[in-house]
């Protein structure tokens, strides 16, 4: 087997983000060297052809990874829910979390999400008893990285549920993670999902079409040291079994 790389690719509009440019799209794979050049060019595709806009500024960036230093986890079963309006989404989703959180960190983590003024690059960490926000990283938040999965998903998989599927996989094999909140910042695309107790739950309606701002909330357990659970969100490199 030839060596495998991280490509990670970030695109924005009017400059840089860390110049004040607009975050058009993100996205990342870990692959072995004799797929980076296609899996690079799909990735530019992306940065440029995105309903949120073209990106004006293109970072790629490719890392080699030691086999060594790569965690593998199964990956979240999947359960799929019917539902007909925002309302009825909602309180499914509400009532999945309170299992694992408490009544007012999950009304705090829906309050927070609907208020936001623009999208986040990363998501909120919340404790999962008080709702306080434990990350300090204002409009950033923790951003999740180094991640992909290996072997061949359900045909029928969108992109965005398999990226989902794999972020939300990461997150809930990370010590003192009960569960997560989501839905998309892309204006087209309403289904949200809850992810905790080993599954990840897909919900149509989580927002109204045409939204442009998503979200994200990582729900943590009391005294659990949050500085860990960033550092192996951003950092440690996971490889979801599908
Ligand atoms: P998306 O599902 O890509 O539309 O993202 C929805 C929201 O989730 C974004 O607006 C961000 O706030 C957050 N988000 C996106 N990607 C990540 C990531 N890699 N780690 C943490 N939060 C993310």
């Amino acid at each position: 087997m030839m060596g495998l790389y991280s490509i990670r690719m970030r695109g924005a509009e009017g400059g840089p983000h860390e110049k004040g440019g607009r975050h058009i799209s993100g996205a990342e794979r870990i692959v072995e060297e004799q797929e980076l050049e296609t899996v690079a060019s799909s990735l530019i595709q992306r940065a440029l052809h995105h309903s949120k806009g073209k990106s004006d500024f293109i970072n790629i960036r490719i890392d080699a990874v030691s086999e060594n230093d790569i965690t593998y986890v199964d990956c979240l079963a999947i359960e799929e829910h019917q539902t007909t309006s925002l309302e009825s989404s909602h309180t499914l989703a509400k009532d999945i979390l309170f299992s694992v959180v408490s009544h007012s960190a999950v009304e705090k983590a829906f309050t927070e999400l609907g208020a936001l003024p623009d999208n986040m690059r990363g998501a909120i960490l919340m404790d999962a008893e008080t709702g306080n926000r434990l990350d300090d990283h204002h409009m950033r938040g923790v951003r999740v990285s180094h991640m992909d999965a290996i072997g061949n998903a359900q045909e029928s998989m969108n992109t965005h549920m398999r990226e989902a599927l794999v972020l939300a996989t990461k997150v809930q094999s990370c010590f003192g993670i009960v569960g997560e909140l989501c839905w998309s910042d892309d204006p087209d695309y309403t289904v949200g999902y809850v992810a905790c107790n080993g599954v990840y739950h897909r919900i149509p309606h989580m927002k109204e079409l045409g939204n442009p701002i998503g979200g994200r909330v990582f729900f943590v357990k009391a005294n659990e040291n949050s500085k860990e659970i960033v550092d192996y969100l951003e950092n440690t490199t996971v490889l979801v079994r599908w």
